[in-house]
């Protein structure tokens, strides 16, 4: 097959730049994908960076994708050419542990194969993700993108649409609860989206006070701004769930106090360095802090379901890829309103 035109960092914190991958030939039950729109999560940001460790270059980031069927190998029955489709941050997994088995297949006991910066279940084949023209994924990874849904602002449904969707079902938010998204960015912005098209009343908790009109504009019913200790006083104890989205240190024990007796904090937002808990902020009220990671193939194409259903799609500021490294500087100062999303025609242009 030939060379794939992508993007790459070629080591840790350089800026990405033109690369090109081998994609295999697709297999019986291979899909390949026309990489239309890849968005741009911050998870992205945080493995350019290796800010977590680990990470492997070349690497060519990406796992927010949505393309069209190119072709389909001769056992793929559930998708067609033609198909709009999604990857998200998983192509393959082992299929016979017990955590694939109950669709968790992000914990699978084998090492699930991320869509970058891993490899796959050979352990020797490198995976590259989405910033680049084309992909060849498993049928059983591949969404489908149902009817209605805008491609380019589907795309971020696939990390910060599952991402938020998956705790909110997990902790049951419902008509009337009480939820908090911490943190305004391209996952908060899904969570309120989600929670509210749940039914769910949503305050965000956000370090900036510009983003309050597009809070209620997506559906808060209450904004606060986390620098004003006030805020912390009018809401502490209210709230039954919180969602935390935030990328970078911040101090979840003030946070914990906003959670009403038996309310459950979420985290969802990877900063870099451990923060410390105090035991008293989880004693006083039977709080619970917990974590989520992403979401399962099955509830991927449920939330995808949702969406379509609630006609929710992620605000996106549409870019090519020349000004990829422009886009993480914008996000890393909070300069996006809320995902941008790649226009992978733009890699025809060089
Ligand atoms: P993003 O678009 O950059 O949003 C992060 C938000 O955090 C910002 O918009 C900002 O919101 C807030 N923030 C940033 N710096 C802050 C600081 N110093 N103090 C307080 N708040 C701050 O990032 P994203 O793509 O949504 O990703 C968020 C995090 O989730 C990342 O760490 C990412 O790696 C992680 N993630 C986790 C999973 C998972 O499976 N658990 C999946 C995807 C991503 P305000 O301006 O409103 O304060
Ligand atoms: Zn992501
Ligand atoms: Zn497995």
């Amino acid at each position: 097959m030939p060379s794939t035109p992508a993007y790459a960092a070629p080591a840790a914190g350089k800026p990405l730049a033109p690369f090109s991958v081998e994609r295999r030939d697709p297999g019986p039950r291979d899909v390949e994908i026309d990489i239309l729109f890849c968005g741009i999560c911050h998870t992205d940001i945080h493995q350019v960076r290796d800010e977590w460790g680990g990470s492997t270059f070349p690497m060519v980031p990406g796992h927010e994708i949505v393309g069209r069927v190119r072709q389909v190998g001769k056992e793929v029955t559930r998708l067609d050419i033609g198909d709009l489709v999604g990857v998200g941050c998983m192509v393959d997994s082992c299929r016979a542990c017990e955590p694939c088995r109950h669709g968790t297949e992000q914990f699978c006991e084998q090492g699930v194969a991320w869509t970058y910066g891993s490899t796959l279940m050979d352990r020797k084949t490198v995976t590259q993700g989405g910033y680049s023209s084309r992909i060849v994924v498993d049928q059983k990874f591949v969404l489908q993108v149902p009817a209605g849904l805008d491609p380019a602002g589907a795309a971020p449904l696939l990390c910060a649409g599952i991402t938020t969707y998956s705790p909110l079902r997990q902790w049951g938010a419902k008509r009337g609860d009480r939820v908090g998204v911490v943190g305004l960015g391209g996952l908060g912005h899904m969570a309120l989206k989600l929670a509210a098209a749940m039914g769910a009343e949503v305050t965000v908790l956000s370090t900036s006070r510009a983003k309050e009109a597009d809070a209620r504009r997506l559906g808060a019913a209450g904004f606060e701004v986390t620098g004003d200790d006030a805020a912390f006083r009018k809401m502490a104890g209210r709230l039954d769930l919180m969602i935390d989205t935030v990328s970078a240190p911040h101090d979840y024990n003030r946070y914990l106090g906003l959670l009403r007796p038996h309310g459950t904090m979420v985290l969802v937002g990877v900063p870099p360095e451990p923060a410390p808990v105090a035991a008293g902020a989880l004693i006083g009220g039977n709080r619970r802090l917990a974590g989520s990671l992403i979401g399962g193939i099955a509830e991927t194409q449920a939330m995808l379901d949702f969406c379509a259903q609630h006609r929710i799609v992620a605000d996106v500021e549409v870019i090519p890829i020349q000004q990829v490294n422009q886009a993480y500087e914008r996000m890393l100062k909070g300069d996006v309103r809320f995902r941008f999303a790649i226009d992978m025609a733009s890699l025809k242009q060089g």
